[in-house]
């Protein structure tokens, strides 16, 4: 754990987790925004309808399918993508650019098709992690175990999380998720070294 951050200020890089349902991704970067990395975690737009807890400019930016074709019409996504049919997901110009010109670092967490995407835009400025399961067992298991869906629903998940493992050398660092303490500490020394570059 760093003691001092002040040298982590003002940087405005671009810090990209991706990886399958069921790696716990959201977990890692629940855990890494807690920490004083000085990061501004991107909130996305979704032509998707909001969880019951969820709120709109917080979770996400809650936009109809036609209010999202508008914008990416008029170009305002930095990248999108129909993440499952008929159902959209992207990162709006606006939204990376507001965290940057605050003077804090972004932190995205957004599918694997995407990741690949927002790193060939923002280059060495950027790092993008994938974080996998110890094994497509172990990933077997967790979404079972985690879900309330139905086995098409979960069989679904399974086939897109072994297409989504293929992308996995396309990132800078494959974080394995094996022991969440552990996934913890080796995910502050990903961010601390790549902010200290
Ligand atoms: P959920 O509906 O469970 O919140 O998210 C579904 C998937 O969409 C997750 O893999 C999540 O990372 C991804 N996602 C969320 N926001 C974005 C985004 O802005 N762009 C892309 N490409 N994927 C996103």
């Amino acid at each position: 754990m760093i003691q001092n951050t002040s040298e982590y200020k003002k940087t405005g890089k671009v810090l990209i987790f991706s990886a399958p349902s069921g790696s716990g991704k959201t977990t890692i970067v629940r855990h890494l925004l807690k920490q004083n990395y000085s990061f501004g975690f991107s909130i996305s737009a979704t032509s998707r309808s909001p969880r019951s807890t969820e709120k709109n400019g917080k979770d996400y930016y809650f936009l109809s399918n036609e209010e999202f074709k508008k914008k990416i019409e008029n170009e305002e996504f930095l990248e999108w993508q129909e993440v499952y049919s008929g159902t959209y997901y992207g990162t709006l110009k606006s939204e990376v650019e507001r965290i940057r010109n605050n003077g804090e670092n972004v932190l995205l967490e957004i599918d694997v098709l995407g990741g690949i995407n927002v790193k060939k835009i923002y280059g060495n400025e950027a790092l993008s992690v994938f974080i996998k399961a110890p094994s497509l067992e172990e990933l077997k298991k967790r979404l079972k175990l985690r879900s309330t869906d139905s086995d098409e629903i979960i069989r679904k998940r399974i086939d897109k999380a072994e297409y989504e493992l293929s992308f996995s050398p396309q990132f800078d660092v494959i974080l394995i998720n094996d022991n969440l303490e552990d996934a913890f500490i080796e995910s502050e020394k990903i961010v601390e070294k790549f902010l200290n570059k």
